[in-house]
């Protein structure tokens, strides 16, 4: 993060493979969230805002806003990250019991702070559901019962019993967020959920970058894991045949991961990496030419720009958690002053 003058923080553009696919699905949901939503956040005392302008305020708690399976995913996320950075720092691994506990726990709390509404007080920092916001059925047990599954199948995997807890596994980060660049003024971000060394026999070694999966496999995956190599060549220089991709789809047991690279039998296709940079370029290019410069901080594009129209595709309107506010314009184009008026008229109540 960039900190311009008066202790404001730089609205930068790197391309990601989440802001890719904003872009990609829904322009409005792309303004809304990229540039209507900045600075939404609660004033803190080190900033120079006299005020929070309330569309912002209202945008930044919709855009923290996640359906269950995003939400029961970041619980178990923060779990494994927990259960590893507590044997990093103690070299004492959490039994599997507490483990447990720790993902129970994150989804109850998660569960009772969004029926609560306690993201009123800050978005970012308390569960907001969109079956609870927009009134979906919703049935707690299977979150938690799938949240367990996951951890359960994660803890006993060989993935952490026979590779992250061998001696010869040199640990290099976990929720390890990497920046590179693909060429000059493009800037990409990616972040591993575990990635080691593994020193094998012969004093030969490979970086081997976990990514633990609570959803369905995917075409995007590959994308994700190619994006990772990219990384790994640009940012540590492992070239592909010293590199291990792992996804571990935590819900299909605790064999369900899959190895691609070095000595393994899918390997890491160079030929889908060459063209993948040329899309990062080419996507992250149609993103900065919509971004304001960097020395033009606090100038963003207005939400009425022919750049920024809702989707025509509606299927995506049902799991958006901005629907209310493209329902209440009826779809149609506002400038952000009319916008800052709907949400003072109708959703005052939203904000603390
Ligand atoms: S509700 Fe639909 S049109 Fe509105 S931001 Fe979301 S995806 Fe786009």
């Amino acid at each position: 993060m960039t900190i311009y003058a008066k202790n404001r923080l730089l609205n930068e553009c790197r391309w990601s493979s989440s802001r890719e696919a904003t872009f990609l699905e829904c322009r409005k949901k792309y303004w809304y969230t990229y540039y209507g939503a900045w600075e939404g956040w609660p004033k803190t005392s080190f900033d120079s805002r006299s005020e929070v302008d309330p569309l912002a305020s209202y945008l930044y708690m919709l855009k923290n806003m996640q359906p269950a399976c995003m939400f029961v995913g970041s619980v178990v996320h923060k779990t494994i990250e927990w259960c590893l950075k507590t044997y990093e720092a103690t070299k004492r691994l959490p039994t599997l019991e507490e483990v447990r506990i720790h993902v129970q726990n994150g989804v109850k709390k998660g569960i009772q702070e969004s029926s609560q509404k306690m993201w009123k007080n800050h978005p970012k920092h308390h569960t907001n559901l969109l079956e609870h916001y927009y009134n979906l059925p919703f049935d707690s047990s299977p979150l938690e019962e799938k949240a367990r599954s996951c951890v359960d199948n994660w803890y006993s995997s060989a993935c952490l019993q026979k590779i992250a807890l061998n001696k010869r596994a040199a640990w290099k980060g976990i929720e390890s967020m990497q920046t590179f660049s693909l060429e000059e003024g493009v800037e990409a971000i990616v972040v591993y959920d575990f990635f080691l060394i593994w020193h094998a026999r012969q004093d030969d070694s490979f970086m081997i970058i976990f990514d633990w999966k609570t959803g369905q496999e995917s075409e995007k995956v590959e994308t994700q894991l190619l994006a990772y190599a990219i990384a790994a060549k640009i940012c540590f220089s492992v070239p592909l045949d010293k590199l291990i991709l792992s996804p571990f789809y935590l819900s299909q047991g605790p064999q369900g991961y899959k190895k691609y690279g070095a000595k393994q039998e899918m390997p890491i296709d160079s030929t889908k990496i060459e063209e993948l940079k040329k899309s990062i370029v080419s996507s992250a290019k149609a993103m900065l030419e919509l971004h304001p410069r960097k020395n033009a901080e606090g100038i963003f594009p207005t939400p009425t720009s022919l750049q920024f129209p809702y989707t025509e595709d509606r299927r995506h309107c049902k799991k958006c958690s901005f629907q209310e506010l493209c329902q209440a314009t009826n779809y149609q184009e506002k400038e952000k002053e009319e916008l800052g008026n709907l949400v003072k008229e109708k959703f005052a109540s939203c904000m603390r």
